[in-house]
């Protein structure tokens, strides 16, 4: 193979000038990010080869090892993983698998440069090497492939060489800068395995010189030595561990840069052994953070300790898929496929205990450290409840943990769903809502108008999956969650008279609009004129917007307009309409009164031009009084 440059992908060169210059304080943690890959690398090969032994080679003694070349000024990390070949080099260390980096470099832009939460949410990976080095240059070789040499110098490209590896493996060397010396000290680097991998089951080990003899016959001897205990931390019970190994543990497992909001550590026992080590994040990561990203749960499962997968989709339901960690069953069987696996009913059975688990630890944190759970609901309570239609077995549960504003809270503060209904009376047998694009728009509603007359509650369900979720939760602890603008409103006997007198009035409003489906009397306004209101499941207008914005086909849903027989501006239309039924001014009022429904809402009139110049003439005729 002939020697070739290849270019970065733009963002991942600006993406590498970035982390070399803003984690510059976290630099340590490249070791963390070059061991997990290696131990990731042999987990893999391992797996692999429990069905095809020949994948091996030979070599199983597993291991990771660093070496120091003080002459050279580099630090080599080796390991006998799986490799990767030519393709998979050029895809893992040229391309850049985040889907949403362009928009994390504008958010970087916009001053977030100084954060490393931010960045470490992105997950740097390999690259946090070019923050001790000027050049890194990888070797590796896959089970019958070629072995293949990456060097770069983490600017805008990358070369491609033949390698020189013999063994399947991979082995990293890093250039070191001149300010990044300490990297070559044994102290250093054992302090910083035993930081951050210390449980990392795989070997870390390093050739030390030790001095042997007595005084007069010493001698250097190069040893090779292993630098971490290797102790499974999920295995051990938790009074022997301490939340700085859980912690780094977690962020080995999620590659965050924070510490977990929560940790779940315990041992099943019964029919089903396992321990679980599970962490609750305390920050979304990056792509969750960008809207988009893996929607799958990856919870690392193992098998007596053996890693198997991190790819089961059963073991963790997607709605939870922001809880990390590990699984370690005792009976699930080693040597069969992953598909064969992948249907054990186990699986089931473990995945029902965690998720049982991971509601109670919500459910304690709710309790007894609102605050904190609050935090947790910013970061992660759009992703939970998707829950409430997906998992119909815990809908109740998911449930008890949602939070909404309120017409009652301030702007911001939020009320416990689980609270609003312990607090509604014996006789209020509905949860009201009210679904908006944003609080403004909720507050002023014309929907509310009548409830906050009568001293009753509205939540506000500000988040746009709220619309498509909420509705599968129909009862909650024996109240009915309605929607105020959709469907029947209060007890319109009231109107009995009213009804009377706008009779012909509505049949005309009816014939003059379009795109209504039906005109009726309202009993929910109080000081607005008119407002639309959609059928009982029918999609309110800001997410039917939404949905076109995002280039989906809605068809347009028909409302009904409803008008407040006490509002002057009605009853002035309606006795206009009464006195002369011909008044030219009669259409143009009664598409105002429609237009100003769509505006109180916050929906986009249809016409603009036509309302604002209404308006404006309307503002004339009255001034000039
Ligand atoms: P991440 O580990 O989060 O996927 P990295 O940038 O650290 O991101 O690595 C990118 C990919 O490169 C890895 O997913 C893996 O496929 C490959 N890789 C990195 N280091 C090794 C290694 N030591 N052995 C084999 N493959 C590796």
């Amino acid at each position: 193979m002939a020697e070739k440059t290849m270019e970065f992908k733009t963002e991942l060169s600006q993406l590498l000038h970035l982390i070399t210059h803003s984690l510059y304080s976290h630099r340590e943690i490249f070791l963390r990010e070059l061991i997990s890959n290696s131990c990731d690398a042999i987990d893999k090969i391992r797996f692999a080869a429990l069905t095809d032994a020949d994948l091996l080679d030979g070599d199983n003694d597993w291991k990771i090892s660093l070496s120091v070349d003080k002459d050279a000024k580099t630090l080599t990390l080796t390991d006998n993983g799986v490799g990767m070949d030519e393709d998979a080099l050029v895809e893992n260390l040229g391309t850049i698998a985040h889907s949403g980096t362009k928009a994390f470099l504008a958010q970087m832009e916009e001053g977030a440069k100084d954060n490393p939460d931010l960045i470490g949410q992105f997950g740097v990976g390999f690259y946090s090497a070019f923050m001790v080095a000027d050049r890194v240059t990888v070797e590796t070789k896959q089970h019958g492939k070629d072995a293949v040499k990456w060097t770069s110098e983490g600017t805008g490209s990358f070369t491609l060489d033949a390698g020189t590896l013999e063994q399947r493996g991979t082995s990293v060397t890093l250039h070191l800068k001149d300010d990044a010396d300490e990297y070559m000290e044994e102290y250093r680097l054992r302090e910083l395995v035993k930081k951050f991998s210390d449980f990392v089951e795989h070997p870390i080990t390093m050739m030390v010189t030790r001095t042997e003899g007595e005084e007069d016959d010493k001698k250097e001897v190069e040893t090779e030595e292993t630098l971490n205990t290797q102790k499974a931390i999920w295995l051990r019970s938790k009074n022997e561990v301490s939340q700085e190994e859980y912690s780094e543990f977690y962020k080995h497992v999620s590659h965050d840069f924070t510490d977990p909001a929560e940790i779940i550590h315990y041992t099943a026992e019964g029919a089903m052994e396992f321990k679980a080590l599970l962490f609750i994040p305390a920050k979304k990561p990056f792509d969750m953070m960008m809207g988009g990203g893996d929607q799958k749960a990856h919870l690392n499962l193992y098998v007596q300790r053996v890693f198997i997968s991190n790819e089961f989709e059963n073991l963790l339901p997607t709605y939870l898929r922001f809880v990390k960690g590990v699984i370690d069953a005792a009976d699930l069987p080693l040597n069969v496929s992953r598909e064969i696996l992948q249907e054990n009913p186990q699986l089931d059975q473990i995945r029902r205990n965690i998720v049982s688990r991971i509601f109670k630890t919500l459910k304690a944190m709710k309790k007894s450290d609102e605050k904190k759970y609050l935090e947790f609901y910013a970061e992660f309570g759009q992703v939970l409840k998707e829950g409430l239609q997906s998992d119909f077995e815990n809908r109740e549960k998911i449930a008890d943990l949602l939070y909404f504003e309120s017409s009652t809270t301030k702007t911001g503060e939020l009320r416990s769903l689980e609270k609003v209904a312990a607090e509604l009376g014996e006789d209020q047998k509905e949860i009201l809502y009210l679904s908006a694009e944003h609080r403004g728009i909720a507050e002023n509603s014309p929907f509310i108008e009548g409830y906050k007359a009568d001293k009753q509650e509205v939540l506000f369900m500000l988040d746009p999956i709220d619309e498509f979720v909420l509705p599968h939760i129909g009862e909650y602890k024996g109240k009915t969650l309605k929607a105020v603008n959709k469907g029947a409103a209060g007890d319109d006997e009231a109107l009995k008279d009213e009804k009377e007198k706008f009779k012909g009035f509505l049949g005309f409003v009816q014939e003059k609009l379009s795109g209504v489906k039906e005109v009726r009397l309202s009993t929910r306004l109080k000081e607005s004129p008119a407002c639309l209101v959609g059928e009982e499941h029918s999609m309110s207008p800001h997410i039917e917007a939404m949905m076109r914005r995002a280039g989906q086909s809605v068809p347009k849903t028909e409302r009904i307009l409803e008008l407040n027989p006490t509002h002057p501006a009605v009853e002035a239309v309606q006795a206009m309409y009464e006195a002369d039924g011909s008044n030219e001014k009669l259409g143009e009022s009664v598409e105002l009164l429609r237009d100003l429904a769509h505006v109180a809402e916050g929906s986009k009139v249809e016409q603009p031009a036509a309302f604002a110049s209404r308006i404006a003439a309307l503002m004339a005729s009255d001034l000039a009084k």
